[in-house]
């Protein structure tokens, strides 16, 4: 009998083994800061976190890091007054200027920000380009429609040159000669900063990179969804998440940071929040729409968020780019070097917009072009070499082998290559050099650098393309979440594309990777000294 019961005993303690084994587990960790998501703002926090003394963990649910971050075109906007030095100033910038700083003023900070770019650029001396966080930020303000929050304009602009050392700092390298501070698409100003590495990989290579390098302080789990925050007594204090060998509780000592990105991959929220008419910022239905987003942009922070008392703003901003792939709606195949040293023509081989202006009027011009469908056009300036990379890593002479660019020697056997009427992209061209030697063009342009007249020619074609979630989670300038009665809610932060509040409703090109960075830096400060 005592056999049989010792032979039972062991039976049970065995399949108790197996079913520990086989079944997940809840496993429990703790740091200082949680930070939820491993793109551009997520590690920069990170990196912030820990220098300001935290022990951190974060949570990727994909199985690497980047985001959209790291397959961005790259550019970071900030005014920079070293770097611009070398870059021309020309009428139009100064008539730019002249029209921003004396409209009538939106509001009091608009009034403040002119009244601020009017003494500069009264005392400005230097023989480049004048620029100031004031006047990036009057920029950023009127370019989204005065929907942005001015405070969180002016902490933006005001840290954006700060972040930039500070990465160089921590071992990211910047182009520096005139060619490569750049106006990237819809900047509105040359004040893009360029990374030397491809794509978005220096901001990732960099904060990634720190991360590795400090192992004992910061963990990344991959493959490590959240799914849910937790709060005690209104504060945050931790985050449940689905990981590859069961579930995780993560408790955060001193703060968890949301930094997972927009929704521009999400078919159904970008519908749920296309909301608006389309003569107030709406677009037409975005089902079938392509995007220039990762998977993982499918807007998860914003549940987390609102389940925790988030006050969300401003989600029916959406930005479509005109600059999307034609078979995948992605960046890459983009042979715009700078908004400066192309144009733009439909299948007609016609100009239809300004293509210096704001993303999302060249987008809505597009969308009533024959197919949706533009052609950049550029020269050898551009591409001095075939072997000259654009800013995704492609050659032109790659781009051309893949039948993804077109090559002519003139602009007419360019015309009979991609098949648009050669007499109408002939005068295109002309009215375009017409328009350099003027300043200024019958579609409002303002940014001008070189005349297309350098064989060989170039063209490449590009759609409307789904890529920036201006709106949700509402933060203050020091990146605390705050509740719809506009209450800090303790113990949590917001930075990156997740967030709302910053752009309005349309947002300059290089503004995101710039806030990204920026708000991660302050998110990781703050959060790791408990605020
Ligand atoms: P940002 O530019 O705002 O930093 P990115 O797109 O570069 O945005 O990065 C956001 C990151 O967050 C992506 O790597 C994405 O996979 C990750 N992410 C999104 N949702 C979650 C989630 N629920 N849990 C963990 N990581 C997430």
């Amino acid at each position: 009998m005592k056999k049989i019961l010792s032979a039972a005993l062991v039976l049970v303690i065995i399949a108790g083994i197996i079913a520990c084994a086989s079944s997940p587990k809840t496993q429990q960790e703790s740091a200082d800061v949680v930070i939820i998501g491993a793109g551009g703002a997520g590690l920069a926090a990170a990196m912030s976190a820990q220098q300001n003394g935290a022990k951190v963990i974060v949570l990727e649910k994909l199985e690497r890091a980047g985001g959209n971050t790291v397959i961005s075109g790259a550019a970071y906007n900030s005014a920079d007054p070293a770097r611009q030095a070398n870059v021309p100033m020309n009428d139009a910038n100064r008539r730019d200027i002249q029209t921003l700083t004396t409209k009538a003023p939106h509001d009091a900070f608009e009034r403040e920000m002119q009244q601020a770019v009017i003494q500069q650029v009264a005392a400005f001396k230097g023989s480049g380009l004048f620029d100031s966080p004031e006047w990036h930020a009057i920029q950023t303000y009127n370019g989204g429609d005065y929907v942005a929050k001015p405070e969180m304009v002016r902490t933006f602009t005001q840290n954006t040159l700060a972040t930039l050392e500070w990465l160089k700092t921590n071992g990211m390298q910047w182009q520096r000669d005139q060619d490569v501070m750049f106006t990237v698409l819809g900047a509105l100003w040359p004040r893009s900063h360029r990374p030397q590495m491809p794509l978005g990989q220096g901001y990732i290579a960099t904060t990634l990179g720190f991360a590795e390098a400090h192992k004992g302080d910061i963990t990344i789990h991959y493959n490590t969804k959240a799914t849910e925050l937790i709060m005690q007594n209104g504060r945050v204090t931790g985050v449940k998440a689905t990981g590859p060998n069961g579930n995780f509780t993560f408790s955060a000592n001193k703060g968890v940071i949301i930094a997972t990105g927009g929704f521009g991959a999400n078919v159904e929220l970008r519908e749920k929040y296309n909301t608006l008419p389309q003569d107030k910022g709406g677009w037409p239905s975005l089902v079938n729409a392509k995007t220039t987003n990762h998977p993982g942009a499918t807007g998860d922070g914003l549940t987390l968020a609102e389940k925790a008392g988030a006050s969300l703003i401003g989600l029916e901003w959406l930005q479509l780019l005109p600059m999307g792939d034609p078979r995948t709606g992605s960046l890459s195949g983009n042979i715009e070097q700078g908004v400066e040293d192309r144009f733009f023509v439909n299948k007609n081989g016609e100009r239809f917009v300004n293509e210096g202006g704001r993303r999302d009027d060249m987008t809505k011009a597009l969308l009533q072009q024959p197919d949706a469908w533009l052609w950049v056009i550029c020269d050898k300036q551009s591409y001095p070499t075939p072997q000259t990379k654009n800013n995704f890593n492609e050659s032109i002479e790659d781009l051309i082998k893949a039948g993804r660019a077109y090559e002519g020697n003139t602009i007419e056997e360019l015309a009979a290559k991609i098949g648009v009427p050669a007499a109408n992209l002939r005068s295109a061209t002309d009215e375009f050099n017409a328009g350099v030697d003027a300043g200024r063009d019958k579609w409002g342009r303002t940014l001008w650098r070189i005349k297309i007249n350098q064989p060989p020619y170039y063209a490449g074609a590009r759609i409307p393309t789904v890529h920036h979630t201006m709106g949700g989670i509402e933060i203050n300038p020091e990146t605390q979440v705050l509740n719809k009665s506009g209450q800090v809610i303790p113990g949590l932060y917001a930075a990156g594309e997740v967030t709302g509040g910053i752009h309005g409703s349309n947002r300059l090109g290089g503004n995101a990777l710039a806030d990204a960075h920026t708000f991660g830096r302050i998110a990781g400060a703050n959060a790791a000294a408990g605020r």
